[in-house]
């Protein structure tokens, strides 16, 4: 309970804007790792975790670029979507961080210099607790939403980052990633899985460990229908928390737990939970094989949708764009019960869903 609470508070604090989240694992930073914390029981209850995903996420002093707000931006029944996805940053009361205003950090180099190149991040075991410094600081994904059809904006320090730490966060030409996360609750797996294959679409799932373990024959069945299926760490934690040696752990594990369920070895594409990293992090991922996957669409799916299924439909129809990257989360009731019609939708607008291996980011 204790947790919850403090998520609500900080939850309420940043507002969202962010964006971002994963799914609701069990948003305690804890270490270890009893996977099987984030059990919620009840459904109600379920609904609730997941906030604990936004509280993570410490909203970024964002200040959004145009964001046609106002206008035609955001649906017209639109309270789902606009708000979170990344459009008004609202500045919080109490700013956060100081964190690096999303354009001005652009030309300060800060992080390339630890050697971008020798991604070999070896040995430092130590933990970054704090919101470190340096390529330790701690950082979240968001981005600022622009009129509709339009690429959105990025976080200013995406401009530091070296080629070797291999990141990913939108594509070109008509191609969607539907990215699919699964920290939290796995939900209406029949809706999710027929929706895909009625519309032959293919998508990008993020599954926590612990989940895979909870039902392997999910998974199982993503990977025979074609989808692409990677590492979302085994218990689904900040990663800014744990030591060096516990993500390669998780990561490893995760390898390991993927290859036991489906015989295959795991695609090499990797998603911070919470979409909470550094760029350190991002060196030590990149130098196990990984490429780290955020996003360029996401939506304030981590609690009851007050317009039901029209939000998530609306919130990604209208951030719609050339390789888009959505997050969604698979917990969400309603994104499940709106995904055949998003699916058709993407599809009519001219786009393929596809796989992330086929992926061209923009240079
Ligand atoms: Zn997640």
């Amino acid at each position: 309970m204790t947790r919850y609470i403090r998520i609500g508070l900080t939850c309420a604090a940043l507002v969202c804007v962010i964006t971002a989240c994963s799914d609701g694992g069990n948003g305690s930073g804890s270490s270890g790792a009893p996977i099987e914390q984030p059990a919620p029981a009840a459904p109600t209850q379920q609904r609730v975790k997941p906030p604990s995903e936004a509280q993570v996420v410490p909203s970024p002093p964002v200040t959004p670029v145009t964001s046609g707000s106002g206008n035609g931006n955001s649906a017209p029944d639109g309270a789902g979507g606009a708000g979170l996805e990344t459009t008004k940053p609202v500045e919080s009361k109490e700013k956060p961080a100081p964190s690096p205003s999303p354009d001005t950090a652009a030309g300060s180099v800060y992080g390339a210099t630890r050697n971008p190149a020798g991604a070999a991040v070896g040995s430092n075991a130590t933990k970054p607790q704090e919101p470190g410094s340096g390529d330790r600081k701690q950082l979240s994904w968001y981005y600022m939403k622009k009129s509709k059809g339009q690429v959105p904006g990025f976080p200013g320090e995406t401009k530091t980052f070296a080629d070797s730490m291999k990141a990913l966060w939108v594509g070109t030409g008509k191609k969607v990633y539907l990215t699919i996360d699964t920290g939290g609750d796995l939900g209406d797996i029949d809706t999710l899985v027929k929706a895909l294959k009625d519309n032959d679409a293919k998508a990008n799932f993020f599954i926590a460990g612990y989940n895979v373990k909870k039902n392997p024959d999910f998974v199982r069945q993503l990977v025979k229908d074609g989808h692409l299926v990677a590492n979302h760490t085994m218990t689904h934690t900040d990663m800014n928390l744990q030591t060096d040696d516990q993500v390669r752990k998780e990561i490893k594990d995760y390898e390991k737990l993927y290859k036991e369920v489906t015989g295959q070895d795991i695609q090499p594409f990797f998603r911070f939970p919470y979409g909470r990293y550094n760029k350190h992090l991002l060196e030590l991922v990149s130098g196990m094989g990984y490429t780290s996957v955020f996003w360029s669409t996401a939506m304030r799916d981590w609690e009851p949708r007050k317009n039901g299924a029209e939000d998530p439909y609306n919130d990604i129809m209208n951030n719609l764009h050339d390789g888009n990257i959505i997050l969604m989360h698979q917990g969400s009731p309603e994104n499940i019960q709106a995904l055949d019609r998003i699916v058709k939708a993407i599809q009519k607008a001219g786009y393929t869903l596809a796989l992330l291996d086929d992926i061209e980011p923009p240079k």
